[in-house]
Formats: structure tokens, C-alpha cells, sequence
């Protein structure tokens, strides 16, 4: 059976572990603790085939950053979360992304943009069409999503894996001619 590393990415507070949760054990977690940074295992079927997910839910915090370059480098497929209650963590993403690209130095990331805490709908600062106009910048799926209410959180698993089974990877034409000379 094949197994990917999925990476969870974005700002404190956004619902990486809540998702990851709710995925992982079917139930919503309330509690909010920033610092933790944990591995699920899970085995699902997509598409008739059976996988294991490897999940690393990421802490998010500022003081880990640094932290982030070694397991981007690790993870096969991210999955990088903002939450449609915050543009802040809308605006975190985007660096996030940058660094995704950076460290992995390939042309193709397999990646999902996920909007969490739909269900908050009253408190909602990002645009659904905001979201769609950046994931088709970075030409990947995109998806809101509720931890709460678990809307698309199957889904957004069975998405990130389909993106990793797309042709693998593929290696920086640039990097591959510098070693060679
Ligand atoms: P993380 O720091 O990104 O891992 O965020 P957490 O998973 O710890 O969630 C932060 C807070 O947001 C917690 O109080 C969660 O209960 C809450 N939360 C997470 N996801 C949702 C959601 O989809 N809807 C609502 N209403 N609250 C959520």
C-alpha cells in the first residue's frame, strides 16, 4: 500500500489540528493549544485505491518557522489552511507558499488551499473568490472547509492524495545542470 507525508500548514489558530482531528478520530476538538505538533497515521481509499496518510500537524507559531524548511523538505503534499475569519492568516499563506516552493525547488508541489471554519459565516473576512483567484495563481485545488461541522474534510484528504498521485515530481532543470558541470 502506497503512503504519502502530508504536511498541514498555516498560521496559529487557523484549525490545522481541529481538521487533522476531525479526519483522523471524527470528532471537533474546542480546545485551542497553539504549540502542538503532532503525526497521525490514517489509511483511506481514494478513488478505489487504499493509502496511508502520514500527517504532520504543524504548530504554526512564529518562534517554529524555522522548523518549517525541515519538514517541508519531508512532505510529499500540503495541505495549507487559512481561515475565512482572519485575513491575516489569509496573508500568512502566501509566505508560506513561497517557502514551500523554495525549499522543495521542484516546478510542481502537490498542494491544496483550504479555507477553514466555513461554518462561521458571519464572521467571514476572505472571499470565496479571493481564495479561488489565488489558487488559480498556484494552479492547485481549493476548498473551504469546517472542522465544526466537518464539511469537506474527507474531501480535502482525498484531494491533497489525488494531487500527489498526478506525475511525480519533477526535479529543478537549473539545480540538475549546475551539479553536472
Ligand atoms: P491550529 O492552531 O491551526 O491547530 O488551530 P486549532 O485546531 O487549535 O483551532 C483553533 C481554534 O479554532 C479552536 O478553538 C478550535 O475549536 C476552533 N476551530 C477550528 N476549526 C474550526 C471550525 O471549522 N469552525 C469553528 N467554528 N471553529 C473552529
Amino acid at each position: 500500500m502506497r503512503e504519502f507525508k502530508v504536511v498541514v500548514l498555516g498560521s496559529g489558530g487557523v484549525g490545522k489540528s481541529a481538521l487533522t482531528v476531525q479526519f483522523v478520530s471524527g470528532h471537533f476538538c474546542e480546545k485551542y493549544d497553539p504549540t502542538i505538533e503532532d503525526f497521525y497515521r490514517k489509511e483511506i481509499e481514494v478513488d478505489h485505491n487504499r493509502c496511508i496518510l502520514e500527517i504532520l500537524d504543524t504548530a504554526g507559531t512564529e518562534q517554529f518557522a524555522s522548523m518549517r524548511d525541515l519538514y517541508i523538505k519531508n512532505g510529499q503534499g500540503f495541505v495549507v489552511v487559512y481561515s475565512v475569519t482572519s485575513r491575516q492568516s489569509f496573508q500568512d499563506i502566501k509566505i508560506m507558499k513561497d517557502q514551500i516552493m523554495r525549499v522543495k525547488g521542484v516546478d510542481r508541489v502537490p498542494i491544496i488551499l483550504v479555507g477553514n471554519k466555513a461554518d462561521l459565516e458571519h464572521l467571514r473576512e476572505v472571499s470565496s473568490s479571493d481564495a479561488l483567484s489565488l489558487a488559480e495563481m498556484w494552479d492547485c485545488p481549493f476548498m473551504e472547509a469546517s472542522a465544526k461541522s466537518r464539511t469537506n474534510v474527507n474531501e480535502l484528504f482525498a484531494e491533497i492524495v489525488r494531487e500527489m498521485n498526478i506525475a511525480p515530481v519533477k526535479e529543478d532543470v537549473d539545480w540538475v545542470c549546475c551539479t553536472l558541470l
